[in-house]
């Protein structure tokens, strides 16, 4: 084992551009491991952009950006060289339709990291047991609920034994009665140390769980700090107006 990193994410002036248009400007992010960060802020201000960034999804067009070790070059995309060091939790599951919540969680361990499909099996079957999905394993995607989906969704993430997880509204495509448990399963995670970051509209639940939230607007962070300082008592006008709306 390679020596724990001092930071799991180090993002400095992290600068996205979609054409004309700048979407990202200048965020500066450390996450350190074992931590919990919220992000919220409205529609539009660049949180999703963010974390797709983090995943290497996006190539950045300025600033620096480490993510689990790996720097980001210009170009490429970071996504191949962080596969299975970032896990992501997307609002829409994205799990494969075809395939049962057990072969959805044992994909990546078999075709990124090549174990054997009886062993990916077993590992699969414990994480959506920790996920309160034991009795659910042979069901396919339509037969779950959006609970179950997402849940199932979140142990395919675990499965890799991610460095970070990054989670993108986790529950804002949920009935209201099933996002609970979901929320019961990222706070568990909290409780083990997973460094994570969470983009969410549940105040409640970001004061509960992260140790710090940032406040994003306009492609900038506006105001960061321990979750209860930024959610109880903003310093900002521009936070104080967001969460009057919000809550
Ligand atoms: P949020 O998640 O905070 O709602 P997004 O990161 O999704 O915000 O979007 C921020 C801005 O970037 C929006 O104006 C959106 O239209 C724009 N944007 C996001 N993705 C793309 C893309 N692939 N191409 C062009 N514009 C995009
Ligand atoms: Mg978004």
């Amino acid at each position: 084992m390679s020596e724990v990193p001092e930071s799991a994410i180090d993002a400095k002036g992290l600068v996205k551009r979609f054409g004309d248009t700048t979407v990202l400007n200048g965020v500066d992010l450390t996450v350190t491991p074992g931590e919990v960060v919220a992000v919220i802020g409205p529609s539009g201000s660049g949180k999703s952009t963010l974390l797709r960034c983090l995943a290497g999804l996006e190539a950045i067009d300025g600033g620096t950006l480490t993510v689990a070790g790996i720097t980001a070059g210009a170009k490429p995309p970071l996504a191949r060289a962080l596969k299975g060091r970032v896990g992501f939790v997307f609002q829409g599951f994205n799990l494969f339709p075809h395939r049962t919540a057990l072969d959805n969680v044992a994909e990546g361990l078999i075709v990124v990291r090549g174990e054997a499909p009886a062993a990916a099996r077993d590992k699969a079957r414990a994480l959506l047991t920790k996920v309160g999905l034991a009795h659910r394993v042979d069901a396919y995607p339509r037969e779950l609920s959006g609970g179950q989906q997402q849940r199932c969704a979140i142990a395919r993430a675990l499965a890799m034994d991610p460095q970070v997880i990054l989670f993108d509204e986790p529950t804002s495509a949920l009935d209201p009665e099933l996002v609970g448990e979901v929320l019961t399963v990222i706070r568990d995670l909290a409780a083990e140390k997973r460094t994570m970051v969470i983009v969410t509209h549940q105040m409640d639940f970001a004061r509960d769980v992260a140790d710090r939230t940032l406040f994003m607007d306009d492609g900038v962070i506006i105001e960061q700090g321990p979750s209860a300082e930024v959610l109880g008592s903003p310093k900002e006008e521009r936070t104080r107006r967001f969460l009057s709306k919000v809550s």
